[in-house]
């Protein structure tokens, strides 16, 4: 998920609430280093299909969610990156919210393979952008508040995160590109997207 102009000039309007960082109970283990990888775009056959489970103690794995983080961390606006945007069909995303203006609970910089939402409430509509759609944003109706469920890369590890607001929105846009689901194909109606800002 990317972040669209309006998040970059800021919100004025809305009620801004200090982030808090997460309680958790691991930690994010160490990835060797990551290579930069091209991000695919739509129509890009390889974002509309199905993830494959993988293994998260897998050494091409482990290589693959430090390529997610090295290319996510290059990414002007970028917030969270899925396997698929490097042209892999496998369940396995980066993400990390920090310092967004709409960011509430946070757990920093993440990466999980398998994921899942396991409960989700408090649906809102909400602009998106994603790198791999680079000329639109869509209002997209998501969880404000959920449960995900996922595996952390080198330990496999089951995690349980708990959040809401703005990471809750950019999980669930990361676990959708994981099963192949772009957010246009969740847009709200034909009136739901927007041609991009030009900023940069
Ligand atoms: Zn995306």
């Amino acid at each position: 998920m990317s972040l669209h102009a309006e998040d970059r000039d800021g919100d004025g309007d809305r009620r801004r609430l200090p982030a808090t960082p997460a309680q958790r109970a691991w930690t994010m283990p160490a990835l060797p280093a990551g290579r930069l990888r091209r991000v695919v775009e739509a129509p890009e056959p390889v974002l509309s299909q199905p993830g494959a489970d993988v293994d998260p103690n897998a050494a091409e794995i482990i290589q693959l969610a430090a390529d997610l983080v090295a290319t996510h961390a290059v990414s002007p606006g970028c917030v969270g990156l899925a396997a698929h945007q490097l042209g892999v069909a496998q369940r396995v995303f980066s993400l990390d919210v920090s310092g967004h203006p709409r960011t509430r609970t946070c757990h920093g910089l993440l990466v999980l393979c398998n994921a899942t939402v396991s409960s989700a409430t408090r649906r809102e509509r909400g602009r998106e952008g994603c790198m791999s759609v680079p000329d639109f944003t869509g209002d997209v109706a998501r969880a404000r508040r959920v449960t995900v469920r996922g595996q952390l890369p080198v330990t496999g590890a089951w995690v349980d995160l708990a959040t809401d607001a703005f990471e809750a929105v950019a999980l669930q846009h990361e676990i959708d590109h994981t099963n192949g689901v772009l957010f246009l194909d969740r847009v709200t109606g034909p009136h739901a997207v927007h041609p991009r800002r030009t900023y940069q």
